[in-house]
């Protein structure tokens, strides 16, 4: 079953002025269909080398996997995560979990601005949680894969690749850090805990 670009949940102008429509084109329509149309690839290697029973490419088609797969679900949440006239302090059910493992809001923001502005090269910022220890964690990705908590469940994501903001803010990477903040939606990171929690874990408390 292959996999598919989901729509952009609202118009390619609706995060205007924070997120500029020409680069939420871009980077939704080339960008992301990109990192779909490499895991749609990689899984088809990858038939066809179990088909074959011959794997001296599986070292290659895993890191394509990793790749392109993480980006397709990075990518797919960072949609999700923001919205017009988002942002303001977190409400609900994340926020009662932010109190808890970062003390406030004020620390967990100031904690995830430095990370997404210090991610070396290409990467993200993640807030999930982390199942096996029962807490939020504050996490750097670079490119889409590399640097994670095994068994983390992101629940927000920034992305900071380049091409997430150089048309509009050049080199000024905490310029678009701050003004994605304006756009978080708190409603859909609500949804994840909520999802998170019926399923295993992070109960509020
Ligand atoms: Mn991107």
């Amino acid at each position: 079953m292959a996999h598919s670009l989901p729509e952009l949940p609202y118009a390619y102008d609706a995060l205007e002025p924070h997120y500029d429509a020409e680069t939420v084109r871009l980077h939704h329509d080339m960008h992301h269909k990109g990192y779909v149309d490499g895991l749609n690839n990689a899984e088809a290697k990858l038939a066809d080398a179990i088909a074959k029973g011959d794997f001296g490419l599986i070292k290659h088609i895993e890191r394509e996997l990793a790749f392109h797969g993480s980006g397709h679900i990075l990518h797919t949440m960072f949609w999700e995560n923001m919205k017009p006239n988002g942002g303001g302090p977190a409400a609900g059910p994340v926020a009662e979990l932010i109190d808890r493992d970062f003390g406030s809001f004020d620390n967990f923001k100031k904690l995830f601005t430095a990370s997404a502005v210090a991610v070396e090269g290409s990467g993200w910022a993640v807030l999930a949680c982390n199942p096996t220890f029962g807490k939020l964690v504050v996490l750097q990705a670079e490119k889409h894969q590399d640097l994670t908590q095994w068994g983390a469940v992101p629940l927000l994501v920034c992305d900071v690749w380049e091409h997430a903001y150089y048309l509009k803010y050049q080199n000024k990477r905490a310029a678009w850090v701050e003004a994605w903040w304006n756009l978080v939606n708190w409603d859909d990171v609500n949804r994840r805990v909520l999802q998170m929690q019926a399923n295993c874990c992070c109960q509020t408390p």
